[in-house]
């Protein structure tokens, strides 16, 4: 199953190094990278705290030019918690500026597996918000990190899919839990 393509943990790993050093993350615990088979419909999961990330070998075959983004995405996760301590949101300001300083967009989490015949060739988006705090749910072409109407700050789940019936769909049905699994992350 795991296909020539991918690449191994240890070059994972060494990317890790580099994205740690241009963010300037103090030298702590290697974080370990592994592919795991496991997983159905999450591209990638950080664990923070143990500093390990896992990715989906079966998904990242088939689109492998999303493998680095996927991989930096997981990464800044943990380097966010090691610079900025546990309690800074999933997807926050502190997050959201190691993702600029990679020069990947913020305020995107992982691509929604959809077959490639889905896929509008304009690449438009859509956007699933969905509040941590009281479950409140948006889906909009653009995403506003603002508070929530229950008065929780930045502490959204945010999901992409493609503008496409099949894509609104995805979003519509994703359940809060199923949302902070694909997004590898858990709030305390
Ligand atoms: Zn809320
Ligand atoms: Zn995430």
């Amino acid at each position: 199953m795991m296909g020539r393509v991918l690449p191994t943990p240890d070059l994972l790993e060494a990317r890790v190094v580099e994205m740690f050093a241009l963010w300037r993350v103090p030298l702590g615990a290697p974080v370990v990278v592994s592919w795991n088979s496991r997983l159905r419909s999450t591209a990638g999961r950080a664990f923070y705290r143990e500093g390990r990330i896992e990715l989906n070998p079966a998904l990242l075959e088939r689109s492998p030019d999303q493998i680095d983004t996927v991989l930096v995405h997981e990464a800044a996760h943990v380097a966010a918690h090691r610079l900025f301590g546990s309690r800074c949101p999933a997807h926050g300001r502190h997050w959201r500026g190691l993702m600029r300083l990679a020069g990947l967009p913020p305020d995107v989490t992982h691509a929604l597996p959809v077959p490639l015949g889905q896929r509008s060739r304009r690449r438009e988006r859509i956007y699933l918000r969905v509040c941590d705090a009281c479950g409140g749910r948006r889906i909009a072409r653009i995403v506003r990190y603002d508070a929530c109407a229950c008065g929780a700050v930045r502490r959204f789940f945010v999901l992409r899919a493609p503008a496409t019936a099949g894509g609104l769909d995805a979003l519509r049905n994703m359940s809060l839990a199923e949302a902070r699994e694909r997004c590898g992350t858990a709030l305390k």
